[in-house]
Formats: C-alpha cells, sequence, structure tokens
C-alpha cells in the first residue's frame, strides 16, 4: 500500500505515522451520538500533522 504519495508540507518529510487520541469527534448539535474517533497522520521527521481523519463520518449525521 505505498500508492498515496504524500509529502510534508513543512519539512518534505515521507515518512508518516497514524495516531488517534480516541477522543470522538461529535456533531454540534447531537451531544448524545457516539461521534467517531479521528485518525492523524503525523510527519515522524517534525510532528507535522498533514490530515486528520474521521474514522466512520457517517456515525457523524445519524440521529
Ligand atoms: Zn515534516
Amino acid at each position: 500500500m505505498n500508492s498515496s504519495e504524500i509529502e510534508c508540507k513543512s519539512c518534505g518529510g515521507k515518512s508518516f505515522v497514524k495516531a488517534t487520541d480516541y477522543i470522538n469527534l461529535r456533531p454540534m448539535n447531537k451531544k448524545m451520538t457516539m461521534g467517531s474517533e479521528k485518525i492523524y497522520t503525523v510527519c515522524l521527521n517534525c510532528g507535522e500533522v498533514v490530515s486528520i481523519k474521521i474514522l466512520n463520518p457517517k456515525q457523524l449525521q445519524r440521529d
């Protein structure tokens, strides 16, 4: 799985690690919703977060 050739905007590095803080993101108007965890893609060289992704985006629109 080397298809995504991403490059750090800050240092040009190409080594990344995916991480999560295990805190769910919830829709602002639905506080009771489970929400979904965020996945951070972090540059191993300088620590820049190059991407934040929601693991299950559909969880954010559930009633
Ligand atoms: Zn970097």
